[in-house]
C-alpha cells in the first residue's frame, strides 16, 4: 500500500483554510493509503512560540484531527518531536541542499521579511519538511497550494540525494484539492488565510461559535459592486464563493445559478450558514474528545510506536548510503 504523509503546525488556531486545503482531504483519502498525519511542532518553533501555549496546542490540534474524522485505528496521528528521526534525517538532507534553493522559497521570503532577526530555522524549514516526507517514503503529500513549492523542493532534494548516494528515496507527489486549495484572508483577499496572521477579522477558526463566524464573514472585504457578477468577480467575492463551494460540494453551475445577481449581504449570510452547518459536528466531537481524559495522549503514543520503526529504518539506510557509522 502506498503511503501518504502530511503535517500541520500547532501554531495559532486551525482555520477553514487548513480544513479545506488539507484536513478534509486527509480524511477523504486516509483509507486508500497507509496514512501518517503529523503535528509538526519542530516547524512551529521556527518562529517563537510561548512554551506553555505550544504544549497545550499540540494536544488540541491532535484532538481536532480526530474531530474532523481522522481515524486513529487506521491512520497514525503523531507529533514530530516525539520521533527523533525527523531531526536526524533533516541534518543529512541539509548537507545535500544548496542554500540558494532555500533562499528562493516564497514562504521563507514572506516570513523572514516580517522578522527583525531571521532564525536559521526559518531558512531550513523546507529541509525539515523534506525529511518528514522522505522519512516514510511517502508517495502522496496532500497539502494546500502554499506548500506546493516545498513539496517540489522535497523532490529536488530526494533526487540530488539519490544521484549522489544511490537510489534511496521515493519521489513524492503533491495532491492539491480542486476547490479550497488556497483560501484567502477575509480581511485581505490578496493574502492567504494563515494561523499566524493576527487580527480577529482574518480567519474563521474551526472552533469559532456561530455568532463569531457570522460576524467575521459579514465583515469580509469585498469590492464596491453591490451584487455578485460572474463576469467580474473581485478577489473577496471569489474567495467567499470558493468557501461556499468547498463546504457544500456544489458544482460550478450550481453556484452560478444560486448566487448570480445576489447582493453581497445575502451572499455572506448564505456562506456563513454553510460554514456553521459544516463545523457544528466537528466542534461537538472536538469537545467530546477533549473531555475524554488521556485519550489524545494514548492516540499519539500509539501512532509514534507504530511508525517509529519505519522512520528508524530510513535513517539507518541513509546512514549506510552516506557511509556514516552504523554498528556492524
Ligand atoms: P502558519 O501561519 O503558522 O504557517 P498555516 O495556516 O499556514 O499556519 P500550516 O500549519 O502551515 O498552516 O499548514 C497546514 C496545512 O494547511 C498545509 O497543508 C497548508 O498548505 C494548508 N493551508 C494553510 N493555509 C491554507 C489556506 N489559506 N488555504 C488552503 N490551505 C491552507
Ligand atoms: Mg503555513
Amino acid at each position: 500500500m502506498k503511503r501518504v504523509f502530511s503535517g500541520i503546525q500547532p501554531t495559532g488556531s486551525p482555520h477553514i483554510g487548513n480544513y479545506l486545503g488539507a484536513l478534509k482531504h486527509w480524511v477523504r483519502i486516509q483509507y486508500d493509503y497507509e496514512s501518517i498525519y503529523c503535528i509538526v511542532d519542530l516547524h512551529a518553533v521556527t518562529l517563537y512560540q510561548d512554551p506553555k501555549e505550544l504544549r497545550a496546542k499540540i494536544e488540541e490540534l491532535a484532538a481536532m484531527l480526530l474531530a474532523v474524522g481522522i481515524d486513529p485505528q487506521h491512520s497514525a496521528v503523531v507529533v514530530q518531536s516525539a520521533i527523533p528521526a525527523h531531526a536526524e534525517l533533516a541534518w543529512m538532507l541539509t548537507c545535500v541542499t544548496p542554500v540558494g534553493w532555500l533562499e528562493r522559497m516564497t514562504q521563507y521570503k514572506a516570513k523572514a521579511g516580517a522578522q527583525e532577526t531571521v532564525g536559521d530555522g526559518l531558512l531550513q524549514y523546507p529541509v525539515l519538511m523534506a525529511a518528514d516526507i522522505l522519512l516514510y517514503n511517502a508517495a502522496i503529500v496532500p497539502v494546500g497550494e502554499d506548500q506546493r513549492q516545498h513539496v517540489e523542493l522535497t523532490r529536488d532534494i530526494a533526487q540530488r540525494f539519490n544521484s549522489l548516494y544511490g537510489e534511496t528515496f521515493v519521489m513524492p507527489e503533491t495532491h492539491l484539492p480542486s476547490v479550497g486549495a488556497r483560501v484567502m484572508g477575509l480581511d485581505d483577499p490578496e493574502k492567504k488565510m494563515s494561523k499566524s496572521v493576527p487580527g480577529s477579522g482574518h480567519a474563521v477558526s474551526l472552533l469559532d461559535p456561530p455568532e463569531v463566524i457570522r460576524k467575521k464573514i459579514l465583515r469580509a472585504t469585498t469590492d464596491s459592486s453591490p451584487a455578485v457578477d460572474f463576469e467580474q468577480l473581485g478577489a473577496g467575492v471569489q474567495n467567499l464563493l470558493a468557501i461556499y463551494q468547498a463546504f457544500t460540494g456544489s458544482s460550478d453551475a450550481d453556484v452560478r445559478a444560486q448566487f448570480s445577481g445576489l447582493r453581497y449581504g445575502d451572499l455572506k449570510k448564505r456562506v456563513a450558514e454553510a460554514v456553521i452547518t459544516a463545523l457544528e459536528p466537528v466542534q461537538k466531537r472536538f469537545h467530546e474528545i477533549m473531555n475524554e481524559r488521556g485519550y489524545v495522549a494514548r492516540v499519539l503514543a500509539d501512532g509514534a510506536e507504530r511508525i517509529t520503526p519505519i522512520a528508524d529504518a530510513t535513517v539507518e539506510a541513509v546512514k549506510k548510503a552516506m557511509g556514516l557509522y552504523t554498528p556492524a
